[in-house]
């Protein structure tokens, strides 16, 4: 089986390791330290409040561990608080700042739907990406919880969902519509909480990543001439 770990410092992490587990092939791997970090294919960081999430990362000296992994180009998703944790640039932080991984080349607004809703789920389209679901609308049910959303992004980013603001929310904002789900590279980023629903898709979709991306390094490995 691929190793695919959650991030379990603080947040939604055994939701994630559910879903996780139900997919054939996958062993989900809780990961605090950095020996656990360097034993997985794959890292999800999931939602919960990024600023004490940060600040235990760094407490347990992980950020480096995190940087690293990264910098392997090894897949890594985040999920809302995993979201603002992975982006380059995000406004809407808490005073005296909080340490971001960034790699994802985003900006990203903390908070962004906190002031008129601060939870609330909808149905949004699924990228072509996600694997098809056998009833015909192919959607998704997208959960937001304090929800960050993406107000622009670099030249690399595949945007895989965006939403619409009602008129409401759009009175109250700068935007009409905003970016909640991102792909670049080795990068996956979502705003809201697949993990929170029964649908695998999301974390099939990781899945895949996980899996090409071990596929590669095993071929570059096989093709590099022998020590
Ligand atoms: N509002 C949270 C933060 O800024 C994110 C919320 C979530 O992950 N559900 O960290």
């Amino acid at each position: 089986p691929i190793r695919i770990g959650v991030l379990a410092l603080q947040g939604s992490f055994r939701e994630h390791m559910t879903l996780l587990n139900r997919i054939p092939g996958v062993e989900a791997v809780e990961v605090r330290t950095k020996e656990e970090l360097q034993s997985v294919a794959g890292l999800i960081i999931p939602g919960g409040e990024s600023t004490t999430m940060a600040l235990v990362a760094e407490r347990w000296g992980l950020i480096p561990e995190l940087r690293q992994f990264a910098a392997e180009q090894r897949p890594i998703w985040g999920t809302c608080a995993g979201l603002i944790f992975l982006a380059n640039r995000a406004s809407g932080m808490k005073e005296g700042g909080q340490a971001l991984l960034g790699g994802l080349d985003c900006m990203v607004q903390r908070n962004f739907f906190g002031a008129q809703i601060n939870s609330f789920e909808t149905q949004l389209p699924a990228p072509a990406c996600l694997p098809r679901e056998t009833d015909a609308s192919n959607t998704f049910r997208a959960v937001f919880i304090r929800a960050p959303a993406i107000v622009e992004t670099g030249p690399g980013v595949e945007v895989l969902a965006e939403y619409t603001l009602t008129p409401e929310e759009a009175a109250a904002q700068q935007h009409k519509s905003v970016i909640v789900a991102v792909r670049d590279s080795h990068l996956m980023a979502t705003a809201f909480h697949p993990e929170l629903t029964q649908d695998t898709r999301w974390h099939e979709l990781f899945v895949e990543m996980v899996q090409q991306h071990a596929a590669e390094v095993a071929a570059a490995a096989a093709g590099a001439p022998a020590p």
